[in-house]
């Protein structure tokens, strides 16, 4: 358990998380991040199997706590197979099946992967009640240290309230090798904390939302080492991948400390969600979350300026200023690094603007918009700028 006092209204932060570490070759304090548990289940993929599963493999049984090892097929979504297969899987063979206990299960999952692999070992080890941890192989998205997983189901995806894992192993020397999509993936989802914290921050003062000043500036400052560090990303600079994964711990632990996701997100991840959504019902296979975050933020960033202009309210104006320099900032590196953006279509990506407004009851600057009857012209525009800027 983590946490701390503070002079929010909550009091004392917590999370049950033991530990995490964030540093070149981590992984080799496996070992000790587990002592305290017998038998572990690994559940990896290919990818990751070789990123990290099989040296933690080798370890586990090394000492004898290696339950067993579900290697997935390439890609996994977080959908009725994946975690189906983990819940088939997931057994101590070396336990005997008493019919007057429950069945023989390990003391801990032990996820070694990213977004679909740490999703639903959190489902399948909230469901069990049995501990997971996570060593993560990409610096991709935001969600490791998340108490939620959100799932496909029901011909939707959903996020289902679980709890946090116990440690989180990023070994930079590990996430530096993802897939360059998935590096410039995990930046653009950090830099959605800035309009998610301004919309918090809206939130609090047009809405009267609960909000955490200490929480908030830890999420900007990790934000703030992403986009000055960010720069180097190609090169998969390891300090610039610490960044990220730091940016990921902060936020993470930031959701699990105020109990809701607005440390992570506002209305760029509502936006990216109805995007997402628009491609699975389509039975097309989803960009990558960070992307559709980063191109979000840069909608609704302008979105803000363009408020700021025209609002005659003092208050509103000052708090746009303040991260007036940040949206610059991401449009400068947008440009400059080219990131990929999925979304090219400007009336979908104004239609999408207006169904996120329902998808979620949560006061943002579509809400702000709305009450005033803005939202459909500030969405528009917003729209042909941001394809002109693509
Ligand atoms: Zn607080
Ligand atoms: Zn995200």
């Amino acid at each position: 358990m983590i946490g701390f006092e503070c002079s929010c209204k909550k009091g004392c932060h917590k999370a049950p998380v033991d530990n995490y570490i964030i540093e070149s070759g981590t992984i080799k304090k496996l070992s000790s991040i587990v002592k305290n548990y017998s038998s572990v289940f690994i559940v990896c993929d290919k990818n990751t199997y070789n990123a990290a599963g099989k040296y933690a493999e080798e370890t586990l049984k090394n000492e004898g706590k290696l339950s067993g090892i579900l290697i997935l097929s390439e890609k996994p979504l977080p959908n009725y197979e994946t975690i189906g297969n983990i819940l088939v899987h997931v057994t101590d063979t070396s336990a005997d099946s008493d019919i007057f206990n429950y069945s023989p299960l390990p003391d801990l999952i032990l996820a070694v992967g990213s977004g679909t692999i740490n999703d639903s070992c959190r489902l399948v080890s909230y469901r069990l009640g049995i501990p997971y941890g996570i060593v993560g192989t990409a610096p991709s998205m935001d969600g490791y240290l998340s108490a939620g997983s959100p799932i496909l189901f029901d011909n939707t995806k959903k996020t289902i309230k679980c709890t946090t894992p116990r440690f989180f192993i990023a070994d930079t020397d590990i996430m530096k090798n993802a897939p360059l999509d998935m590096l410039f993936a995990g930046i653009g989802d950090m830099f959605g904390k800035y309009t998610g914290i301004l919309d918090w921050e809206l939130a609090r003062d047009y809405h009267g939302d609960y909000f955490c000043q200490k929480i908030a500036d830890d999420v900007i400052r990790v934000t703030n080492a992403c986009l000055e560090n960010g720069y180097k990303i190609k090169e998969r600079c390891a300090e610039t991948i610490g960044n990220i994964a730091e940016g990921f711990a902060v936020t993470g632990l930031g959701m699990a400390y105020t109990g809701n996701s607005r440390p992570a997100s506002g209305a760029e991840h509502i936006v990216a969600h109805a995007w997402e959504l628009e491609d699975i019902n389509e039975g097309k296979t989803p960009n990558l979350h960070g992307l559709e975050v980063c191109e979000a933020t840069r909608l609704i960033a302008d979105m803000y300026l363009m408020l700021h202009d025209q609002t005659d309210d003092k208050h509103l104006k000052t708090l746009i200023e303040k991260y007036q320099p940040y949206f610059e900032k991401i449009e400068q590196f947008c440009s400059e690094m080219e990131i990929f953006s999925p979304v090219k279509d400007p009336e979908r990506i104004k239609n999408s603007i207006m169904k996120a407004l329902g998808m979620r009851d949560r006061y943002t600057i579509l809400f702000y918009l709305n009450d005033r009857d803005l939202l459909e012209k500030y969405a528009e525009k917003a729209a042909y700028n941001l394809v002109k800027r693509l």
